[in-house]
């Protein structure tokens, strides 16, 4: 089938081992998923169901990368989170298979123009502009779940400029990842290349040019970005 212009190419994040990359077809990401979190964000983290907003699966950003300030924000914050990566198609998925659907787990960073998030809520506006800017989502390699094992729990900790601020455990997930799958799941038909970015815990904060943010999580590594300098 012709075109009037040349496709895009597809989005893609890196596998870890392989130079086969991992091709990215929509990006989920829940919100206040660490009982922390929701409370530094002014919210009772009773178990409300969860809920979701999603990023556009061209702003993924690899390890390593230098990205540019982004525009409109004076406030750019870090979120470090556990990503998963959906391998396998599925709809209204039991909590039980859930995790037949995941491909791998990566680190993300959910980087968030906090000034327009914040005042989207106040305004009851979509978080669009405060969440899905370009070179708004980092995601480190995919690690195949078959190497790590399913990962729910381990240490999870961001630092700045090698200072640390945020500092939590997957077991503290208000909704696990199976549960955030089955329930995800319940509103769309998953798909392979499907990315979820499952919370951050406390300690969100700024980044200002010329810091350099690194996310670790236990057993698949770290990533680093540098928010270039003006
Ligand atoms: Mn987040």
């Amino acid at each position: 089938m012709p075109f009037v212009f040349p496709p895009p190419p597809v989005p893609s994040v890196a596998v870890f081992g392989d130079s086969a990359r991992l091709p990215v077809r929509r990006i989920f990401c829940v919100g206040r998923n660490y009982a922390a979190h929701a409370r530094e964000m002014g919210k009772d983290p009773d178990r409300e169901p969860p809920f979701f907003f999603t990023k556009p699966a061209d702003a993924v950003v690899d390890d390593g990368a230098t990205i540019a300030y982004p525009p409109l924000t004076n406030d750019l914050h870090y979120e470090a989170e556990l990503v998963v990566a959906i391998g396998r198609e599925g709809f209204n998925i039991e909590e039980d298979a859930a995790l037949d659907h995941v491909w791998g787990y990566a680190i993300g960073n959910d980087l968030t123009r906090r000034d327009l998030q914040s005042e989207a809520k106040e305004l009851g506006r979509p978080w669009d502009w405060g969440k899905g800017f370009d070179h708004s989502a980092v995601c480190g390699p995919v690690h195949r779940h078959e190497a790590t094992g399913h990962l729910s729990s381990g240490s999870i900790r961001l630092a700045v400029n090698e200072s640390r601020r945020q500092d939590g455990d997957l077991s503290e997930m208000i909704w696990s990842v199976p549960e955030v799958i089955a329930i995800l799941s319940t509103s769309m038909r998953i798909l392979p290349g499907d990315l979820i970015y499952t919370g951050t815990p406390a300690g969100v904060g700024a980044l200002v040019p010329g810091d350099v943010c690194t996310v670790e999580i236990e057993g698949i590594g770290a990533i680093s970005t540098t928010i270039a300098a003006h």
